[in-house]
């Protein structure tokens, strides 16, 4: 499939356009990066209240003449489709308004695409430029426990929603992750477990572990809420789990895919429209 950027319903008054600079690099484990960037467009970032806010991160393409400064939203009015930047969509991590600070949790998954491999060798002083952020989910206050699946892409949003929950929350998650190495510290309430999953080596989205961990479980008594997100196939596989086989309702779900194997994001986001891509 050829790679077009993807298609957006957002505009510039929902998604302004931020443009940061990298300040500092982080290596969280061997396959994951912590960027943190600010600077004087700090000022320009609307944060929203959702735990798992997602920013699109622009890279323009090489070889195009871009109006500078850049603009997305302009150059989505005024230059044809196929020369408009490619995006990645990513977590914030943290916020610190004070500091004037974000955070972005990057996977490291190899040589291949834009965002990992930019994250791998940013540098201090590299331009950061996003719209957004947007988001959806917030834990419900009225739920008995907690159930988090994801790989090592939703991370960021599930360890930033286990943060935000109260001490006195319970709930399960379920993070798969490629080794022992890769498991992060996550300040979680003491009612909530967290069960690493490691691969050993398997490819990200091939090994099925995270959906038979979710599968064969035993789960706490009560009313669960559900934040599950990953690799496509997985969560198509967690679909049938989490409706068909637990009898969950939609409102108790927030399910997606944040990528899918063998695909660039332009073509995983263009697929949503598509059956192959509904989850
Ligand atoms: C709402 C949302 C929030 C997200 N938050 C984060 C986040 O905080 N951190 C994060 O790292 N990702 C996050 N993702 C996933 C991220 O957008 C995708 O992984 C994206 O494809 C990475 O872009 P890229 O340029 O590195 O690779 P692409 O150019 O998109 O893809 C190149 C190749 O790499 C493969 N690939 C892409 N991602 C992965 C992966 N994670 N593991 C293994 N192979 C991969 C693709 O299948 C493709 O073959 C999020 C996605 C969504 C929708």
């Amino acid at each position: 499939m050829t790679s077009v950027p993807a298609a957006t319903s957002a505009t510039r008054k929902s998604r302004p356009q931020t443009n940061l600079t990298v300040l500092r690099r982080e290596q969280l484990s061997p396959h994951m990066v912590r960027i943190i960037a600010g600077g004087p467009g700090f000022a320009d970032y609307v944060n929203n209240s959702f735990v798992d806010r997602y920013v699109k991160i622009v890279f323009p393409q090489p070889g195009i003449d871009y109006p500078e400064p850049l603009d997305l939203w302009e150059v989505r009015e005024s230059m044809p489709r196929d020369q408009w930047p490619h995006t990645r969509t990513y977590t914030v991590r943290w916020v610190d308004e004070a500091a004037g600070e974000v955070a972005i949790d990057f996977v490291i998954h190899g040589d291949e695409g834009l965002a990992g491999p930019w994250a791998a060798s940013a540098r201090p002083g590299d331009a950061l430029t996003f719209t957004g952020p947007g988001g959806g989910y917030n834990p419900d206050p009225a739920a008995d426990w907690y159930l988090f699946a994801g790989d090592e892409s939703a991370l960021p949003a599930i360890g930033a929603s286990i943060e935000s929950l109260p001490e006195d929350a319970r709930g399960l998650a379920f993070l798969e992750v490629d080794g022992d190495a890769d498991v992060q510290a996550i300040s979680a309430p003491a009612g909530v477990e967290l069960r690493w999953l490691l691969r050993g080596g398997v490819p990200a989205g091939a090994s099925g572990l995270l959906v038979s961990a979710v599968r064969d479980a035993i789960w706490p008594e009560g009313r669960v809420q559900v934040f599950a997100h990953g690799e496509r196939g997985y969560m198509k596989s967690l679909r049938e789990v989490l409706y068909a086989q637990r009898g969950l309702q939609r409102s108790q779900v927030s399910l997606s895919g944040y990528w899918a194997m063998g695909r660039v994001e332009d073509d995983f986001q263009a697929e949503k429209k598509l059956p192959i891509g509904e989850i």
